[in-house]
């Protein structure tokens, strides 16, 4: 009796692609439909290859390796997104540079994802952290800046005063410096920023032309914040300057009794009197030391000041007292609101301070009324306008209209369409990414360094420590450089740019096929763009798919690329547990994936994380599961290679298409689970009434994309030639699924207008519904309507119209 030996099997198909370069792309070759199959590259970290990365990589693969046999030039592409802070922290504890930490880490990711056994044309490679990618990204920025997306200004960072470091969020947690616990201070920094709000309409629109989960495009709307309202001028008693509130909710302007601005509003220094002067300076210097996400923070205590100033209410001319409160963000808006009974954050604030209220909306329910008159509660929704004079008895959004329509009409308000998309600030005060190709001259005026001197190299002399600059500034190399290239006194930038503008293109770059002179052949993004199915983790909803879609729409406005959006499918795949729990390093309950792969093969291991659950959903790991699938394999295996007669014909033609339909159908929809239960019970009927050679066949092509180095060797064993994944893939016949036919009268009104013949098995639904297709049937139906249906199994359909 034949025994699979994965490992051995593995191993000798691997090689065998490699040395006959199988999965190698001719991207110019147009005798084929192209599919882009792509996932989404990467960290190289010193973790390795994890759970997560193989449910995301291999069950992509069967997709590709589908539809290669469905007739497809499919390109699945591999690469690195390889810069990023990980690397850089791993330097400043150890002194390894990180080129040399992310090559060792790269070289041992390479080898594991060449053991699941995928389709990747690893001559199409990329790495974002090699001087070959980064002068890409360079060119980037350079396109941005001449067609004026790119541009400077001052933003805060997280500081830290002992470091003498700009720390992420994520190592400023609490305030806090995750290195030496120092307080974190919040300091401005002129930073580079992408203008992606220019496309915040565009990216808006765009998601209703592609095929994306409804949750994610629902993330991505409002991450951009689409919003329909007013700006509203308020006068400032004894100053000529006004406050520009924008609002949504200018139905409760009558009910506005106080103002709120943010801390660092550029009138809060004019408009504060002598005698609140010191009170308000405290404030602020205690309001820098947060963050912008503490500071809204829905759930801190609401605090405030008052500046000693008041504005006028332009609806109901009633006085209203300036505060600054730090739940009010300068960057937000206009940094000021107008505040009211009808606001939570106002509410609490107010009842705190005992500021006055007043209220304009009118809940429905009785009960809620009284106590909102009390103002014993805030209601913050739509509502009916009382104490709003001419407009009383109007609902809040009849108001919102006839309000602005009145103040627009006296110059106090205007119409205005608001998103809550900020521009991209992409400048980073760290040493492990891509050199902001930009230098300064001895005024300080910044000047793009021209395309023939990219890539501008990121420098080797400087340490990772960070000494009161970024990291760069330490390097005399890039001081000289710069000089040496523009002339004395000109100094470059030092900081490098986010990781996300590495990402934001380098499914183009895959299609450049390392071409060193160009960003990608017209003629070859125009035939494979946009990426067909793109397979990644819902984390991603926002930043990284928004920012390449931005870059994709920019790159076509630059009349670089043809097409739009970057990815017209996209699938995220579920989450791995075990069981029950999220694997994480702290917990130490996460599965090694090379144990198991070098113990049962990586064919087995790729079918039981298909087999744990919905693709999309995830599933739980199960040591001993696994053994379940090890189990089928080798029954398999077995069988395929057994000589047997076929008993029972009929039966055995019956089971090899029922699988053929429901496989076909389940790999389409990626439900891979579902396809690997059809196959076990195939297995089961087929070892019971035998299977021709002729069919083997058919099934191991069939296997062959859940299971492709066993099929491999199947299809060697059995006589195939060539490869399996050379072959197409099998086409069922609907006839031969079912068992037997049998034929049913059609009754429409009692008389008999048509027959059909169905599967002796068929359902009711299914029988109403062909019986209904019967076109001389269709004629005595058609517009009338259907008071009652019988259906005598085996003999008959009936239907009872009503012309
Ligand atoms: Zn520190």
């Amino acid at each position: 009796m034949a025994q699979y030996k994965p490992v051995e099997t593995e191993k000798k198909w691997q090689d065998r692609w490699e040395k006959d370069d199988r999965y190698r792309i001719d991207l110019t070759d147009e005798s084929k439909p192209k599919y882009y199959n792509l996932v989404m590259f990467p960290y190289p970290s010193g973790d390795r290859l994890h759970i997560g990365h193989w449910y995301n990589f291999a069950p992509a693969d069967s997709f590709g390796r589908y539809m290669r046999m469905k007739g497809y030039n499919v390109f699945e592409p591999m690469g690195f997104d390889a810069f990023g802070l990980p690397a850089e922290n791993h330097a400043i504890k150890t002194g390894t540079p990180p080129p040399e930490s992310t090559a060792k880490n790269t070289k041992t990711m390479v080898d594991q994802l060449k053991k699941i056994g995928t389709m990747y044309d690893w001559s199409k490679t990329l790495n974002t952290s090699e001087p070959e990618y980064y002068k890409w990204t360079q060119w980037l920025f350079l396109q941005m800046f001449k067609h004026k997306l790119a541009y400077k200004k001052e933003a805060t960072v997280n500081w830290c005063p002992n470091c003498q470091t700009v720390l992420a969020n994520e190592q400023a947690q609490d305030g806090t410096c995750e290195r030496c616990a120092t307080e974190v201070i919040q300091k401005p920094l002129a930073q580079w920023f992408w203008k992606i709000t220019d496309y915040a309409q565009r990216l808006l629109d765009g998601l209703e032309k592609i095929d994306w989960p409804e949750k994610t495009k629902l993330m991505q709307k409002n991450w951009i914040g689409r919003s329909e309202g007013a700006e509203v001028v308020f006068k400032i008693e004894g100053h000529k300057e006004v406050l520009t509130v924008y609002t949504t909710r200018i139905d409760t302007l009558f009910s506005g009794t106080f103002m709120v601005m943010a801390p660092e509003h550029e009138l809060v220094d004019q408009i504060t009197t002598p005698e609140q002067k010191k009170e308000v300076e405290a404030y602020r210097k205690k309001a820098s030391r947060l963050t912008d996400l503490e500071r809204s923070d829905l759930n801190t205590e609401k605090t405030g000041v008052f500046t000693g100033a008041y504005a006028i209410n332009p609806a109901s001319g009633e006085r209203m007292p300036l505060w600054v409160s730090d739940f009010v963000i300068a960057s937000y808006g206009s940094g000021a609101v107008f505040a009211d009974a009808h606001d939570e954050r106002d509410f609490e604030m107010a009842k705190k301070y005992g500021i006055p209220l007043k209220v304009s909306l009118r809940p429905k329910d009785d009960e809620l009324w009284e106590q909102v008159q009390n103002l014993e509660v805030c209601y913050p929704d739509d509502g009916i306008l009382v104490n709003s004079e001419q407009f009383d008895g109007m609902s809040s959004q009849e108001a919102r209209e006839k309000i602005t329509q009145w103040l627009s009409d006296q110059g106090k308000a205007k119409k205005k369409i608001q998103y809550r998309l900020r521009d991209w600030l992409l400048s980073r005060q760290r040493y492990w990414g891509a050199p902001i190709p930009i230098v300064y001259d001895p005024d300080g005026n910044p000047h793009p360094v021209p395309e023939e001197h990219l890539p501008w190299l990121l420098p080797t002399d400087t340490e990772f420590k960070p000494k009161g600059t970024s990291p760069l500034g330490q390097s005399a190399e890039l001081k000289e450089r710069t000089e040496k290239i523009f002339g004395k006194g000109w100094t470059p930038e030092i900081d490098t740019m986010d990781t996300f503008v590495c990402s934001s293109f380098y499914y183009l770059r895959y299609l450049a096929d390392g071409d060193a002179d160009g960003f990608v052949d017209p003629a070859v993004e125009k035939a494979w763009m946009p990426v067909d199915t793109y397979i990644g983790g819902p984390e991603h909803a926002c930043m990284h798919l928004i920012y390449a879609r931005f870059v994709m729409m920019a790159l076509k406005d630059f009349g670089l690329v043809s097409h739009e959006e970057p990815f017209q499918r996209l699938v995220h795949q579920g989450l791995v547990t075990n069981q029950g729990a999220k694997m994480s390093k702290s917990k130490g309950n996460t599965v090694s994936p090379d144990e198991f792969v070098s113990f049962y093969g990586s064919d087995v291991f790729r079918m039981y994380l298909m087999f744990m659950g919905p693709f999309t959903d995830g599933g739980d790991w199960n040591d001993k599961g696994i053994t379940g699938i090890s189990r089928f394999v080798d029954r398999f295996y077995t069988f395929i290679l057994s000589d047997g007669d076929v008993q029972d014909e009929a039966a055995s033609l019956r089971a090899v298409h029922q699988a053929m339909k429901k496989v076909s159908a389940d790999i389409e929809k990626m439900h891979f689970n579902t396809a690997i239960a059809a196959f076990m019970e195939f297995l089961n009927e087929v070892m019971k009434v035998g299977l021709s050679k002729e069919n083997k066949m058919m099934v191991v092509r069939l296997i062959a994309p859940l299971a492709p180095h066993l099929a491999e060797e199947l299809w060697e064993v059995l006589g195939g030639k060539g490869s399996v994944f050379d072959e197409q893939w099998p086409e069922y016949d609907e006839s031969l699924t079912v068992s037997d036919t049998v034929t049913l009268a059609v009754q429409v009104n009692g008389k008999v207008r048509g027959e059909v013949e169905v599967p002796a098995d068929i359902s009711e639904e299914d029988a109403f519904k062909l019986a209904a297709e019967n076109p001389n049937v269709e004629k005595h139906l058609k517009g009338g309507e259907v008071l009652k249906k019988i259906y005598i199994p085996g003999k008959l359909v009936s239907f009872v119209v009503r012309p």
